[in-house]
């Protein structure tokens, strides 16, 4: 079975907690603190691998977990980072955020692309001391990894791709110009899934083409199986256009083109747009005024129209030449821009941690390790920025809540300063 679409769940590590001890040593009263860091979550990694050609295996497993960092442990030892886990995609899987269907990113360059960031490990206590706090008794907690359900869609890597009605002999051409060997039969639906092949057309000379079930009438309303296969042509930077012009189905040539021609357009005017090519097959078979109606209509249109016969080959180098010719002319395959960006709903916004030692008010965790991120603290703008940020979110009255007391030192992820009301 082919599968071109799959939403799947995934969570990448949490960040290993610090630890909170202290060096202990025989004959040593007190040590310092030597609490260690905990480890990073581990990434959820999306790598393109050539060698898939569906994206079946996310039917069965929706649910990817990356492994969470260790904790810290005493003697500065730091936690283990968590493994990243890899999921592998093929090449041209295009991936989405599902809430927001924003585009991820575009799995055709064959770079790996990091879907999910594990969360950071947090700080033992030997980061908080200070000459003056020697034995600092807390740490960080580590943070949690990003979470969130995401959407692979696969759209083939094709320059160029076949569509027509079914049984109009496309998977033939294609098995006739290509090392392809996608599957023939005198029946309709015969391709159930798209098939490439490339085309060499002399030396140095050779492009992708691929065969795409047939699209039938009202596919582009989801009749059928045509409209979920439409979205491989995509991407294709010139349509070859299949038409059947022998008449053996009883059907006519020129309704056959415009019904299809309508369909492409209703999926996507722009998609319609793209360079097209007919080539008007089983010409071996067909009788000559069928063809020219075909042909004269093609011209009227302005489309290059080729006849040939997949099964005898003749005029297939024709097309073959010509569609080379077309593409040397056309831009490269189009590839997708992510626009997505992390927005304040999958990021931890959460309350941040205010614990007291030693007239220390140590303030971390939620929104506020990002905020200090973004300080400049040598910037007198950047600090007066930070205050209000302080103030507006209610930190400066929690403190008081707390019972903070005028010059005690506050220290907001490291950075430290006095109270002043
Ligand atoms: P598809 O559904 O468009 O992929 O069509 P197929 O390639 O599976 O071909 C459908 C039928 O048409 C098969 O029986 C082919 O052998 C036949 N066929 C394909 N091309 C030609 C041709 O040029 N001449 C004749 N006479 N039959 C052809
Ligand atoms: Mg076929």
């Amino acid at each position: 079975m082919f599968v071109d679409k799959a939403k799947i769940s995934i969570r990448a590590g949490k960040g290993g907690n610090g630890a909170v001890a202290f060096h202990r040593e025989k004959y040593v009263a007190s040590g310092g603190p030597d609490g260690g860091d905990g480890g990073d979550g581990g990434n959820i990694v999306l790598v393109p691998d050539p060698s898939m050609s569906t994206l079946m295996d996310f039917r069965y497993k929706r649910k990817y977990t990356a492994q969470n960092g260790s904790d810290g442990s005493g003697k500065r030892c730091s936690g283990k980072r968590g493994e990243d886990l890899i999921i592998k995609v093929p090449v041209g899987t295009v991936v989405r955020d599902a809430q927001s269907g924003a585009i991820m990113a575009d799995m055709s360059t064959g770079e790996s692309f990091i879907a999910a960031k594990g969360g950071k490990g947090g700080w033992g206590n030997s980061h908080f001391a200070t000459p003056t706090r020697q034995a600092p008794r807390f740490a960080k907690a580590g943070l949690p990894g990003i979470e969130r359900e995401i959407i692979l869609e696969l759209k083939l890597l094709a320059d160029v791709g076949l569509v027509g009605f079914p049984n109009v002999g496309k998977s033939t051409l294609l098995s006739v110009v290509s090392k392809a060997r996608p599957k023939i039969a005198n029946y309709h639906f015969t391709t159930l899934s798209p098939n490439l092949g490339v085309v060499y057309v002399s030396e140095g000379s050779s492009f992708v083409m691929a065969d795409i079930p047939g699209i039938i009438e009202g596919a582009s309303q989801g009749a059928g199986l045509g409209h979920d296969f439409l979205r491989h042509i995509d991407r294709c930077r010139l349509i070859v256009h299949v038409v059947d012009v022998s008449g053996i189905e009883g059907r006519d040539p020129v309704e056959d083109f415009d019904t299809i021609n309508r369909e492409l357009e209703e999926y996507s005017p722009e998609l319609a747009s793209r360079p097209m090519i007919v080539a008007a097959n089983k010409c071996d078979v067909a009788d000559d005024e069928q063809v020219s109606r075909l042909a004269q209509y093609a011209e009227k249109l302005g489309i290059p129209f080729y006849r040939i016969s997949a099964a005898t080959h003749e005029g297939v180098r024709e097309l073959t030449l010509a569609i080379a010719s077309k593409l040397s002319q056309l831009p490269p395959i189009v590839t997708y821009e992510p626009d997505f960006v992390e927005t304040a709903d999958n990021l931890d916004n959460s309350e941040p941690d205010i614990v007291e030692e030693d007239g220390c008010w140590y303030i971390s965790g939620g929104w506020i390790d990002r905020l200090v991120e973004n300080i400049n603290f040598s910037d007198y703008e950047s600090r007066m920025y930070f205050d209000r940020v302080l103030r507006d979110r209610g930190i400066f009255s929690r403190l008081e809540e707390l019972g903070v007391q005028e010059g005690d030192t506050v220290d907001v992820c490291g950075a430290q300063f006095e109270y002043r009301h």
